[in-house]
């Protein structure tokens, strides 16, 4: 396994360089590198993998995308390091800190559209520039998500921190209702999950995620909420902006 540095606190979530080890290279048409350890988001949970650089004494390259599957792998443009060489890698962190902010506007737009609607959040794309999310069953008109953000633009304007810790899953279960996140889909033997807490002992939200997050809500600045789109039976997708 590749150890994922940006993991176990929501500090982790703020190195933007670090150093590893090249475990094992893919020379083939997709170039990869394979390292012990990284900081470099992968694609997934509808946020889009960081991107950034690798150097080594005598070369570099260029990730241009990264994914896990089994092992994380960075998609690399430019020179190929040895195995066993050890390599610097750089996060594009304005890229990078755009998703933060954008992921964890999400947390708070699907607790609080859960809060007032029970609808549960079913799919979300992130972009550094806008984003969106779907809601299902849900058909708020725009008027009602207007007052949700302005109920968003109040817990961000609060300036709580945001923490992550590994819960027992039977623990979670008792704490998040479960159409707010569905369990169900994750395998048995997952017993452990990272979760997400917005707030004083998760007082504005408490969600297991595996993704990158802000450590204070004063960061978001604000939300711009844009568009509501009817994607038929009973979904409905929501776009939004950060200020
Ligand atoms: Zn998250």
């Amino acid at each position: 396994m590749t150890e994922l540095l940006y993991m176990d606190s929501i500090n982790d979530c703020y190195i933007k360089d670090f150093e590893a080890t090249v475990e094992s290279v893919d020379e083939g048409e997709e170039k990869a590198v394979i390292l012990d350890r990284t900081a470099f988001y992968p694609l997934g949970g509808g946020q889009p993998s960081d991107l950034g650089t690798l150097r080594w004494r005598g070369g570099s390259c260029s990730v241009i995308s990264v994914v896990k599957k089994n092992r994380v792998r960075h998609i690399v443009e430019g020179d190929l390091p040895k195995v066993g060489t050890p390599v610097i890698g750089e996060i594009d962190w304005d890229l990078r800190y755009a998703h933060m902010r954008m992921h964890t506007a999400q947390h708070l737009m699907s607790s609080e559209i859960w809060r007032r609607y029970r609808a549960s959040t079913v799919g979300n794309q992130i972009h550094a520039d806008r984003s969106h999310i779907d809601f299902e069953p849900a058909d708020m008109t725009m008027e009602e998500l207007k007052e949700v953000e302005e109920e968003v633009n109040r817990s961000i304007s609060s300036s709580e921190e945001i923490f992550v810790r590994k819960l027992p899953r039977e623990e979670i279960e008792t704490k998040v209702e479960n159409e707010r996140v569905d369990l169900s889909r994750l395998p048995t033997f997952v017993k452990e999950l990272r979760t997400v807490f917005i707030g004083r002992e998760g007082a504005i939200d408490i969600c297991p995620c595996a993704g990158t997050h802000v450590k204070n809500l004063s960061e978001l600045v604000g939300i711009d909420i844009l568009k509501r789109k009817s994607k038929g039976a009973g979904k409905l997708r929501v776009e939004y902006r950060l200020l």
